[in-house]
């Protein structure tokens, strides 16, 4: 049964044997009302410590190793908890990390743990209550972020019929617990008799991911990258619209190429758009492939998609043979590039081909963004205001995460690039808290603030979103005018592309003669790259179309394209059509 169905105050009286399946959050979740309930309890100096004496269980854990410390810290909670409250143990506690052979892991604990429960012997013993279960205490003195299964068990000799199993498995876990250790916190759990060798990295994309990702039409470049055919890329070749860059910067969507080359993440954002299944990790721990090979490889696997695409009505023959000759690069596909500890030669592999880099970073890597070299323009996701709305967003692996993300903030500042915040609304997260963001703005003085509304696509697992979540474009421009508002006169709001519910609010440095200059000069951007010299996002800017202006009766859709409409989507108002 579902934990929260469960009526906690059954627990005391509970004599049934139970078996928990706990999954850790580091958010608030489902788990939340039990787990506190049964800490209250545990301390609460009213409660006898036998109180539940009368249950017997088993809890396996699911988990993720690259929160650390915090790995399956619920589960091993309770689990303490249960025993020190008088419980008893039938089985060690399991674990499964996912990025380790989590289902495997379960199988061999569920396994072990059945086989127990049907061995005559355990039988024998537990009718006539032989098994002397007292006999061991549960240390009080640990505290909550240790695991304590190896000290709590003494006297394990007197536990009778289960003493060499329970042996056995202590013995497993004390080898396992070993290996882990020594492999510089790589996930590596596995109960398994084969074991990785310690000191090999491992691959990011486990064959079943590239499984998964292949399916949901990535492309998997080597161990770690991704590339795929954006929507927008796909409209503009049929003439049907291009993507909000178009309309604020203008890019050519035909021509770009969308991709990572880290599809991990060191958060996990309500929002992404992987469903929660990509890897997450604090720093890049994997195998790495060289620059040269994600560049070539990516570029080759768009290129096939794009000759794919030859035979479906509607294509525009001109952009059909322009598409391959890419001129843009959105590195913001899924995962974190800036992880990836070759990014900058990535970058410049770019450059060199005229290829101009919109880069997107989590704000969560300060060192990272510090050496990070000059890109076209520079993004750092904002994804709320304050502290407890981010952590509730974007999940941070990080403890330090608000720090560093105002640190991120802080180089940007400095940084002396053409530079976006980049603000995804979600209805009850974050759209709220205006005059925090207006300080988030002053302190990293970004060039521009594009504001969009989330893009729904099918939550599932982890994530709580619902259509409910995504705002309407008139909800989008109410706060960007709130906000506007509130950001004095440095700021004002330049553009819209309604198609996809996205508006762009600039420095008025940008407006120039009363003109807004949010487009880039391309051409202009390489050259002044190659002279080597210093140059910032003013040297480089192009005028923007009245079309794609805010408040324009285009409202952003460029008038030679031709808009087009499912039948059953024409007044449906929400957002579908989001971009990266
Ligand atoms: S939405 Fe992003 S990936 Fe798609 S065409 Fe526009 S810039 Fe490229």
């Amino acid at each position: 049964m579902d934990i929260v169905e469960y009526e906690t105050e059954d627990f005391l009286s509970e004599s049934a044997i139970c078996i928990f399946l706990i999954s850790t959050y580091n958010v608030e979740g489902p788990l939340d009302w039990f787990y506190k309930w049964l800490e209250d309890t545990r301390y609460d100096f009213r409660v006898d410590k036998q109180a539940l004496s009368k249950m017997k269980f088993a809890i396996f854990g699911l988990g993720d190793s690259a929160y650390g410390d915090q790995f399956c810290i619920q589960p091993r909670n309770i689990d303490k908890w249960l025993g020190q409250l008088g419980a008893k143990r039938l089985y060690p506690l399991g674990e499964g990390d996912k990025n380790s052979d989590q289902e495997k892991n379960f199988e061999a604990w569920k396994k072990s743990l059945v086989d127990m429960l049907f061995d005559p012997s355990y039988a024998l013993n537990n009718v006539s209550s032989n098994l002397n279960y007292d006999s061991y205490s549960e240390s009080d003195s640990d505290s909550d972020n240790n695991n304590n299964s190896d000290t709590e068990m003494v006297d394990v000799e007197d536990i009778g019929a289960l003493a060499p199993k329970l042996q056995a498995a202590r013995k497993s876990k004390e080898k396992e617990e070993f290996v882990y250790k020594n492999s510089n916190g790589r996930p590596k759990r596995t109960l398994s008799e084969q074991e990785v060798p310690i000191n090999e990295p491992k691959e990011m994309v486990t064959p079943m991911l590239r499984k998964s990702l292949t399916k949901q039409g990535y492309k998997v470049v080597g161990s770690h990258s991704g590339v795929k055919i954006c929507r927008w890329t796909k409209s503009a070749l049929r003439g049907r619209g291009s993507c909000y860059k178009f309309c604020f910067y203008g890019i050519q969507s035909h021509r770009c190429l969308e991709t990572t080359p880290s599809l991990a993440c060191s958060n996990k954002c309500v929002f992404c758009w992987r469903h929660h299944t990509n890897p997450v990790g604090k720093e890049f721990v994997w195998k790495v492939d060289p620059p040269e090979m994600i560049f070539s490889e990516c570029l080759s696997n768009h290129y096939k998609m794009i000759n794919e695409m030859k035979g479906i009505p509607g294509i525009r023959a001109d952009r059909f043979q322009e598409a391959f000759n890419v001129r843009h690069c959105a590195l913001s596909l899924v995962g974190e590039p800036i992880l990836y500890p070759h990014i900058n030669e990535f970058i410049k592999l770019l450059h060199d081909r005229h290829i101009s880099s919109f880069m997107v970073c989590n704000a969560q890597h300060p060192s990272r963004l510090r050496a990070l070299d000059k890109v076209t323009q520079l993004y750092v996701s904002v994804d709320a205001s304050t502290k407890e709305s981010l952590k509730k967003i974007d999940r941070p692996l990080f403890k330090d995460f608000w720090e560093r993300f105002l640190e991120c903030l802080d180089i940007l500042s400095q940084k002396g690039q053409r530079t976006v915040y980049r603000l995804t609304l979600v209805k009850d997260y974050n759209t709220e808290e205006i005059a925090n963001y207006v300080e988030l703005v002053r302190r990293g003085k970004p060039d521009f603030i594009e504001v969009k509304g989330v893009t729904y696509c099918g939550y599932g697992g982890a994530s709580k979103l619902t259509m409910a979540n995504v705002p309407y474009h008139n909800e989008v421009i109410s706060f960007v005018k709130h906000l506007n508002e509130n950001l004095g006169d440095t700021y004002e709001i330049a553009t819209e592309h309604s198609h996809s519910c996205s508006i762009l609010i600039a420095n008025t440095k940008f407006k120039i003669n009363n003109k807004w200059y949010t487009w880039i000069d391309y051409d202009k951007f390489f050259e002044l790259l190659e002279k080597g010299e210093h140059f910032t996002s003013l040297d480089y800017i192009a005028p923007t179309p009245s079309w794609a202006l805010f408040g324009s009766p285009e409202a952003g859709f460029n008038p030679e394209d031709q808009r087009f409409y499912r039948k059953s989507k024409k007044n449906n108002n929400s957002v579908k059509n989001g971009g990266c």
